[in-house]
C-alpha cells in the first residue's frame, strides 16, 4: 500500500491522505486550508479521476472543505462520514459558498449544486461498525467535534489508523477519543507538536474565563468571546449556562449569534453522540442543555438591544475575519469596560491573532476598529497536547511505524523516534507502507 500526501504535511489546513494499492484506494479527509487566501490539496485533476472513495473525519473545513470542489470536477467518489459531520457539513459547507462566491476575484470553482450532491451522496457510517469500501473501513470516535472520526483502514495484510482531530479530555459534550486500538502504521494530527504545547485543565481555564466574565459584568461592561461556529462554541455555552446556574456567574443574557445557532441546534439533534451526562439530561428530564433558558438569539433588527445592558456574547468569526462579532467589535471594543475573550485557535496573520499580540487599531473588511476594551485569551482546545499525543500514540497496540501531520512542529518526533519507524512527511511525497 502506497500513501501520499497532498495536504496537511507540516502545515494545519488543507488535510487530503491518499492510501492506494494498485486499483484500490481511499483518500482520507479532504480538506481546505483558510487563510488569507484558501489553499487546495495539491492534487491534479486527473490523479483526483482515480479517487473512487473519500472518508471524511470531522466537519470542519480544513477537512472536508475540498469535496465540492471534487464534485465540480464531475468525480463522484464514495463518501463516507458519521451523521453528525454530514449534518454539520451542510451549515459549513453552505458557509463556504457563500463567503467563496461574495468574493469578488475568485472564479466560479463550485456551484451550491455540488455542494448539495456531496450532502445527498455521503454515506452516513455508525462508529465501530465496520464497512466496505475497497478496504475494510472502521471509525472510532475522536472526541474532538460532534460525529469527529477516527479511521482504521485494513486491507487484509496491515491496518493503518488515521487520527483526524483528536481530544483526549472529556469534554462538557463529548467523550474522549477511543484509546488503545490495534494498528500498524500510524497517521497522526500534530497540532500541538511543540514540547511548550501545554494546556492547562478545562478547569482551570474555565476558572479563568469565569474572574473575567465576573470582573467585567460587576464593571457594567459586555463580554465577547468570538469562537467557530462548530466546537468550542458548544463547548463554552453550556459551560456558561452550567457556571450560570450553580451560581458561579451572575444570571446574565447570553447571547448566540451567527452559525451557532445553526450548529447548537445540529449538535442537540444528534445528542445521541454526546456524553452519558448530555444525554442522561436530556432523556431524564425536561432540562435541555442546548436550549438553556439562558440562551438568546438576537436578529439583525434586534442586534442594537444587546448592547444596551451587560451581557455575554458568543459570536463568529473566531479568529475576527468577519461575521457578527464585526458589527460588536465596532460598536463595544473602543470602550474599556468591556472584554473580549478568545477561546479557540488563532491561525497566524488572523485579525485574531493580532489583536492577541497586543494590536489595538484593527482593519476588518474597510472598517478602522479601536480597540480599547481588555483582551483575554482562555486555553480551551478540542485538541490534545503535546503529552497527550504521546499518551495516545503510545497507547496504540502493535504500532511500528508513525507519520506525523496536520501540525508545524515535530518535538513528536524526537520523543517517538527510539520507539517507532517516524516520518514527518513533505507534501506530495508518497510512501510506501
Ligand atoms: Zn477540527
Ligand atoms: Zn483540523
Amino acid at each position: 500500500m502506497r500513501i501520499t500526501f497532498y495536504g496537511g504535511a507540516q502545515e494545519v489546513g488543507r488535510a487530503a491522505v491518499l492510501l492506494d494499492e494498485g486499483p484500490r484506494n481511499v483518500m482520507l479527509d479532504c480538506g481546505i486550508k483558510l487563510g488569507e487566501k484558501t489553499e487546495y490539496p495539491l492534487i491534479h485533476d486527473d490523479e483526483l479521476k482515480r479517487i473512487k472513495n473519500i472518508t471524511i473525519s470531522h466537519a470542519h473545513l480544513d477537512h472536508s472543505g475540498y469535496l465540492p470542489h471534487v464534485y465540480a470536477k464531475r468525480n463522484q467518489p464514495r463518501i463516507f462520514l458519521t451523521k453528525p459531520t454530514r449534518d454539520l457539513m451542510s451549515v459549513l459547507l453552505a458557509d463556504y459558498y457563500r463567503i467563496h462566491h461574495g468574493e469578488r476575484e475568485q472564479r466560479k470553482l463550485f456551484s451550491s449544486g455540488d455542494v448539495e450532491r456531496v450532502l445527498q451522496d455521503a454515506r452516513m457510517q455508525e462508529y465501530r461498525e465496520t464497512f466496505n469500501s475497497d478496504f475494510k473501513i472502521t471509525f472510532h470516535e475522536a472526541g474532538h467535534i460532534m460525529g469527529s472520526a477516527m479511521t482504521m483502514v485494513d486491507n487484509g495484510r496491515k491496518k493503518v489508523l488515521f487520527s483526524g482531530d483528536i481530544c483526549m479530555r472529556k469534554t462538557r459534550v463529548l467523550d474522549p477519543c477511543e484509546r488503545g486500538l490495534h494498528a500498524d502504521v500510524l497517521i497522526v494530527e500534530s497540532t500541538y507538536g511543540a514540547k511548550t504545547d501545554i494546556l492547562p485543565s478545562y478547569k482551570d481555564s474555565y476558572q479563568k474565563m469565569i474572574k473575567i466574565i465576573r470582573e467585567t459584568l460587576d464593571k457594567g461592561g459586555h463580554v465577547i468571546i468570538p469562537s467557530f461556529a462548530v466546537g468550542r462554541a458548544q463547548e463554552v455555552l453550556l459551560a456558561l449556562d452550567d457556571y450560570m446556574r450553580s451560581g458561579a456567574l451572575p444570571q446574565t443574557r447570553i447571547y448566540i449569534e451567527g452559525m451557532i445557532t445553526k450548529a447548537m441546534k445540529i449538535y442537540r439533534h444528534n445528542a445521541i453522540y454526546a456524553n452519558d451526562d448530555i444525554k442522561r439530561r436530556i432523556l431524564m428530564s425536561e432540562d435541555d442543555p442546548f436550549n438553556s433558558p439562558n440562551f438568546h438569539h438576537p436578529r439583525s433588527k434586534t442586534r442594537e438591544d444587546v448592547l444596551k445592558e451587560p451581557c455575554i456574547i458568543v459570536t463568529t468569526s473566531g479568529m475576527l475575519s468577519g461575521g457578527p462579532v464585526l458589527f460588536y467589535l465596532e460598536k463595544l471594543a473602543g470602550d474599556p469596560k468591556n472584554a473580549i475573550v478568545f477561546v479557540g485557535y488563532q491561525a497566524e496573520g488572523t485579525t485574531g491573532s493580532k489583536v492577541i499580540a497586543g494590536e489595538r487599531q484593527i482593519r476588518i473588511k474597510d472598517k478602522e476598529i479601536k480597540i480599547n476594551c481588555r483582551v483575554e485569551r482562555i486555553r480551551l482546545s478540542g485538541h490534545a497536547d503535546f503529552n497527550e499525543l504521546l499518551q495516545f500514540v503510545k497507547g496504540v497496540k502493535g504500532l511500528k511505524k508513525v507519520f506525523l501531520m496536520h501540525g508545524e512542529k515535530t518535538d513528536l518526533k524526537d520523543a517517538l523516534e527510539n520507539q517507532y519507524e517516524l516520518v514527518v512527511p513533505r507534501l506530495l511525497d508518497t510512501y510506501s507502507i
